[in-house]
């Protein structure tokens, strides 16, 4: 993948959403890939976490927001507790994942799942799902 980097993209407004919705300094990252290291679904993200973190400092916010990754993370916090930094990664990841949601005018209404989804799914997927798909 190539990347053109320009001052405007770099100062991109939504990486400062980004950062106020999830309370984190993207910037603060120096990519040691501890987190991507303990993450235990990197083999199914298309960008790893610390990938997803150096493209918000370059400014390519839509490369992740258009991403399998987002939606793979599972919220366990595992990069998030790693971090020498003490970046909550997993922060991020909800912040991008609200993002896309409003963009898309995105919602999981209780009334949209069908009632053998209900007895069949582990409560935990649909705790998950409602995490996930409630902007
Ligand atoms: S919170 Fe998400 S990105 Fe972080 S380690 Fe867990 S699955 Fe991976
Ligand atoms: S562990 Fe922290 S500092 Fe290291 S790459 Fe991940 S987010 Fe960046």
């Amino acid at each position: 993948m190539s990347l053109k980097i320009t001052r405007e993209k770099i100062k991109n407004s939504l990486v400062d959403k980004i950062e106020e919705i999830s309370g984190q300094n993207v910037f603060d990252c120096y990519q040691c890939g501890i987190c991507s290291s303990g993450c235990p679904v990197t083999d199914y993200m298309d960008y790893s976490p610390n990938q997803v973190m150096r493209l918000l400092q370059l400014g390519s916010v839509d490369e992740i927001l258009n991403s399998k990754t987002i939606w793979i993370c599972s919220t366990c916090l595992q990069c998030s507790t790693r971090c020498p930094k003490g970046i909550e990664v997993a922060q991020v990841m909800e912040a991008l994942r609200t993002i896309n949601l409003r963009q898309r005018e995105g919602t999981l209404k209780p009334e949209d799942i069908k009632s053998k989804e209900l007895k069949d799914l582990p409560p935990i997927a649909l705790v998950s799902a409602f995490r996930k798909l409630t902007g």
